[in-house]
């Protein structure tokens, strides 16, 4: 990148989406972090960042709440003189059958999951157009291709992601503004490892054990895809090379989706 930019990540105090933080600051990028997390870690992130050269700041933004949304762009754009790369990551997932999904759960699943990155994407582009470039990925999953039980919310949620992704991206088609979407297999974040843990405990298994079963019925590779791929793959979304990709849903996920 020539000149500097200015990224948002939304949910990016761990997992994938500071993986995402610590790439587009390789890349040169003024950071806004946001997320839910205690003070020390908040730091501890906003340091990690500020140490590869970049500005950082932090936005506590709940994106359950339309305004807290508008408030998270636009201080973001005042602070960092605009904002050119918006990441949509932040998640929230339950479980359970259709039958028995709690309303309150499915209502907040849409909101984070889906709402919050059309608002983001709604506000953010008028200043991406004005400034003639931007790049928007949406964190999909492999889970917004083809579906499973038990997750109703997640299934429903990233799959319509996929659906706005390619939406906004024909809208933008003859500008220098892409929209994609990721859809990463299993990764081992600790959403992910906390639910192993879970396994292990109900099974009685080592966390070899439960790793290998849960993997045997999910990636042909028989390995959790890496954080930092998922992130290298949004970067290169973000750099010169990744002008020409636009409204795809790009799967890096160990040959999961190949399979079915
Ligand atoms: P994570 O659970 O570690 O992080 C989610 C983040 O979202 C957290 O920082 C949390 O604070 C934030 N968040 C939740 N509700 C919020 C709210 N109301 N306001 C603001 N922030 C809120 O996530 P992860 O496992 O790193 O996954 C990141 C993305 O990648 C998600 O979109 C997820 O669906 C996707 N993904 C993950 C995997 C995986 O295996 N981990 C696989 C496929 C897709």
């Amino acid at each position: 990148m020539t000149d500097t930019k200015s990224a948002l990540i939304t949910g990016s105090l761990g997992g994938i989406g500071f993986a995402t933080a610590k790439a587009l600051a390789g890349l040169g990028c003024d950071i806004t972090l946001n997320g839910f997390a205690g003070a020390d870690i908040i730091e501890a992130c906003l340091a990690e960042i500020r140490a590869l050269g970049v500005r950082a700041r932090y936005h506590p933004a709940d994106l359950r709440d339309p305004a807290q949304i508008a408030d998270l762009i636009s201080s973001t754009q005042q602070a960092h003189g605009g904002l050119d790369v918006l990441v949509n990551n932040a998640v929230v997932r339950y479980f359970g059958a259709v039958e028995n999904f709690a309303p309150e759960q499915w209502d907040e699943a849409l909101a984070v999951n889906l709402s919050a990155p059309f608002h983001t994407i709604r506000l953010a582009l008028p200043g991406m157009k004005a400034k003639g470039w931007g790049r928007i990925v949406n964190i999909a999953s492999i889970y917004g291709l083809f579906a499973t039980v038990n997750r109703i919310d997640y299934i429903t949620t990233k799959t319509a992601l996929i659906g706005l992704t390619r939406a906004v991206a024909l809208e933008v088609a003859r500008t220098d503004i892409t929209c994609n979407a990721i859809c990463p297999g299993t990764v081992l974040t600790p959403a992910i490892d906390w639910r192993l843990r879970q396994e292990m405990q109900r099974d009685g298994t080592t966390f070899e054990q439960a790793e290998e079963a849960f993997l045997a019925i999910r990636q042909p590779s028989r390995r959790f895809v890496k954080d930092d791929n998922v992130a290298g793959l949004i970067a290169f979304l973000c750099g010169p090379h990744g002008a020409d990709i636009n409204g795809a849903a790009l799967p890096i996920d160990g040959a999961w989706a190949a399979g079915r």
